[in-house]
């Protein structure tokens, strides 16, 4: 085969691979919202069985409902972070940082998992700043980060433990900081943590999980050069750190 041929070939079988990763990328969508949409449904359905729109249950009625209604939960964040995992390529294209006020973020996620720790019992903590510096982020995605934190800081608690998030100013950076008193994580587990679907032994044992959120948390942070760490101590508990750049001067 001369050389000419040869670059048409593999030309030809680039393009028969494109096409096919993108029909597997359409299909992995297409399972993700096929799955997604029941799951939603019954969200809202459970939602108001849970409140007593239907009835009033019996105690036994009330817990079973609560552990459903979890379940569920859980099934829509666990599809929620892969279809992360999967559309990250995308994102670094797209990505939008203006300045923003992160604690709008904090607020909005923290409403969303009320439901869910006031079951577990666990007591949320956070006096968002009255004048907070603004820091330069895309609102959409640093949103997702911190959802994603917070909702392992709930599921890796104890049953009346403490969620705290606080921030920080340190120079020109914001430092938010992701507090609970949960399980905590193997001092070996660390240095992985942050991997694609690493899970430490501790956490496999009696939760659910992909191994997806903190690795699409940490890329999301890469991708506004800030820094994402952990200081953790078994089963005392564990604090999430991020960094992101400050806008200089500016206050929300
Ligand atoms: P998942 O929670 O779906 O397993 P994540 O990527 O969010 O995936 O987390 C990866 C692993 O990190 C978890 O399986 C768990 O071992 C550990 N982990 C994350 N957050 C915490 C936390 N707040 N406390 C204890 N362990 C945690």
């Amino acid at each position: 085969m001369n050389s000419d041929d040869l670059v048409k070939k593999l030309r030809e079988e680039n393009d028969l691979l494109r096409q096919e990763l993108g029909e597997r990328s359409d299909f992995l969508s297409l399972v993700i919202h096929q799955l997604r949409t029941p799951l939603t449904a019954s969200k809202w359905t459970l939602h108001m069985a849970c409140n007593g729109d239907f009835g009033t249950l019996n105690d036994q009625g009330k817990i079973a409902l609560a552990r459903t209604y979890e379940s569920n939960e859980q099934m829509i964040r666990m599809l929620a972070e892969i279809s992360q995992a999967h559309h990250l390529g995308e994102w670094k294209l797209s990505l939008n940082p203006r300045p923003m006020d992160i604690s709008h973020c904090i607020t909005h996620a923290l409403d969303a998992f009320k439901p869910e720790a006031r079951m577990r019992a666990i007591t949320l903590h956070y006096n968002p700043e009255t004048n907070p510096p603004l820091v330069i982020a895309d609102p959409e995605r640093i949103c997702i980060v911190i959802q994603n934190l917070i909702e392992n800081a709930i599921k890796y608690n104890r049953r009346g433990g403490t969620v705290s998030l606080a921030t920080e100013t340190k120079e020109n950076h914001l430092i938010i900081m992701i507090h609970d008193t949960g399980i905590g994580i193997p001092h070996d587990a660390q240095r992985s943590l942050f991997t694609k679907f690493f899970r430490a032994e501790n956490a496999k044992k009696t939760y659910q999980g992909t191994g997806l959120g903190l690795y699409v948390a940490k890329q999301i942070i890469d991708l506004h050069h800030g820094s994402l760490w952990v200081e953790s101590i078994e089963n005392v508990g564990s604090t999430f750190f991020i960094s992101l750049p400050l806008v200089q001067g500016t206050h929300a």
